[in-house]
């Protein structure tokens, strides 16, 4: 049985155990809020998450409604102090369910869609249409008519072919930007870099100059500004300011906006910008390169969501040997980060937090690349125990899958200690009703 062990006392530091330090060290990586109940288990908004495993079952993924409207309150404040004409367009792709476009929307915020489902959810979540920002380097013909219809506030015109479409389509006017590609290679994992030279996104920056005449001379398109996004889990600034200096050398135009891409806090080692430190970086470039009447949008998708989401599982199976594996009863279908990017994830016995021996923590799938965390320390875990992983707030609902028949989990909110699943769990209906014998 792995038991704590206590840390030998070092000069000048006062002695103390493991569990301890990484207990704070762990609760530092729930949502804000995140507390220890009088039986040492987690509760989330409230919420203790034996409750929540009882009432909701497992892999559950759990939101804390108050820390994702108070991260929502910090993007948009913060940009309008820095740059009153601004807007701040939640990318929706890291967590798309109606519950959150609602929440984000009543907070006050514009919604970046890619493609026609994106749409269709953020409308029935209640987005007000004009505060769209419709993205994609692939969009049909009808996804652009959906657009259109829907009366979206902006499209991102990705390619020559989407002007070709559009100048078919529209019949009245409508609002688009051009997307740049800026020739910047951020450090972040080549899945998740979209601005540099060779990307599929976007146009080059001659391309994109000839787009802009192009636009400049239609009747129909309304070019107001271009957009420019470099890639995800970007753990510096200095990229975001490098970019703002490439489309401010385009022109002069109403809007600019400026993408997403903000890293996240995923484990001890990560130390990314805050909010107040990247939008500093931002409104910096922006102040030297680019017109002070401009409306600058970014587009948080990552940063936004990922600290408000944990996910909660079951202990199927411990398997000891070397090394001993904590087999759970999710994985790969409900977190496809750890095999998509090699994302690192931090994880805890829930009702034993902090402390232990390194396990590797795996999913049920039948794949060996279905590891949620190699060697991270769980204390004393048994078949039964629930494994909380925090920081699973994004994209892993997007990225969710039926691999090895599994069920895709529910989406439940806590606040003030009351949980609602505004997802469901599917169900073995669920998984047969499109299929035709
Ligand atoms: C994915 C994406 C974003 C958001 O990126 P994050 O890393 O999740 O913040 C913003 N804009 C566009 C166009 C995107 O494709």
């Amino acid at each position: 049985m792995a038991v704590p062990v206590a840390r030998p006392a070092t000069a000048g530091r006062s002695p103390q155990t493991d569990a301890t330090t990484s207990q704070e060290a762990l609760l530092g990586l729930f949502p804000p809020g995140t507390a220890l109940g009088q039986d040492g288990e987690l509760v989330i908004g409230g919420c203790p998450v034996t409750d929540l495993a009882e009432g909701f079952g497992t892999p559950a993924l759990v939101v804390d409604e108050a820390a994702l409207r108070s991260r929502a309150r910090s993007y948009a404040d913060g940009l309008a102090a820095r740059w009153p004409n601004s807007r701040v367009a939640f990318a929706s792709k890291a967590f798309p369910c109606t519950a959150v476009y609602r929440l984000l929307a009543e907070e006050g915020l514009s919604i970046d869609v890619a493609g026609g489902g994106e749409l269709t959810l953020a409308l029935a979540g209640g987005v007000d249409p004009a505060s769209l920002v419709v993205h994609g380097n692939a969009k049909t013909e009808d996804e652009l008519r959906m657009a259109v219809e829907a009366g979206a506030g902006l499209i991102v015109i990705d390619n020559f072919d989407d002007v070709d479409r559009l100048e078919r389509i529209v019949t009245d006017e409508q609002p688009v930007l051009v997307r740049v590609t800026p020739g910047i290679r951020p450090d972040t994992h080549a899945a998740v870099s979209t601005g540099q030279e060779g990307a599929k996104f976007g146009l080059t920056l001659p391309q994109a100059r000839e787009a802009i005449a192009r636009l400049r001379a239609s009747s129909r398109l309304r070019l107001d500004g271009v957009h420019v996004h470099i890639g995800s889990q970007i753990l510096d600034t200095e990229p975001f300011a490098r970019a703002v200096e490439a489309v401010a050398g385009l022109g002069t135009f109403a809007v600019y906006d400026l993408g997403g891409g903000l890293g996240t806090r995923y484990t001890y080692e990560d130390h990314p910008p805050a909010v107040g430190e990247y939008l500093d970086t931002l409104v910096a470039a922006a102040h030297r390169t680019l017109p002070a009447d401009a409306q600058i949008i970014i587009e948080p998708g990552r940063s936004m969501v990922a600290e408000a989401g944990v996910t909660l599982y079951r202990v199927a199976t411990v398997k000891r040997g070397e090394p001993t594996f904590v087999a759970v009863d999710g994985g790969m279908g409900d977190n496809l980060e750890v095999a998509l990017y090699g994302q690192r994830f931090e994880a805890t016995v829930a009702t034993r937090v902090g402390g232990g021996e390194p396990y590797h923590l795996v999913g049920r799938h039948c794949e060996s690349g279905d590891l949620l965390s190699a060697g991270v320390p769980l204390r004393d875990p048994r078949p039964g125990d629930l494994i909380a992983v925090p920081v699973t707030g994004a994209y892993c609902f997007s990225l969710s899958n039926n691999y090895n028949g599994a069920l895709r989990s529910p989406v439940v909110f806590c606040r003030d200690g009351e949980a609602r699943a505004v997802v469901r769990r599917e169900t073995y209906g669920d998984l047969l009703r499109r299929d035709r014998p």
